[in-house]
């Protein structure tokens, strides 16, 4: 996957519906979609971006966000493909 805001524009028609997921500790609000229980698809608009204090590298995510995405799974909020 090379170009984040260009290729999952695609993507959400394909497999299943990208949800939104709010990070615990700052504003930030993705669109997630989890194929696997490994592969998570995140999208990141500039909001996101720079209302999340814990990302360091744009490819990174946020460890809060990162509990939020695995807890939306197992909670059913985010359906996994698989
Ligand atoms: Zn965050």
């Amino acid at each position: 996957m090379t170009s984040r805001e260009g290729a999952l524009r695609d993507e959400r028609l394909l497999d299943g519906p990208l949800l939104p997921v709010r990070c615990r500790r700052c504003a930030a609000e993705v669109l997630v979609r989890k194929a696997s229980w490994e592969q998570t698809s995140i999208q990141w608009n500039a909001e996101a971006r720079a209302a999340c204090a814990g990302i360091q590298d744009p490819h990174d995510t946020c460890p809060a966000l990162r509990s939020a995405i695995q807890e939306a799974a197992l909670t059913g909020a985010i359906k996994v493909v698989e």
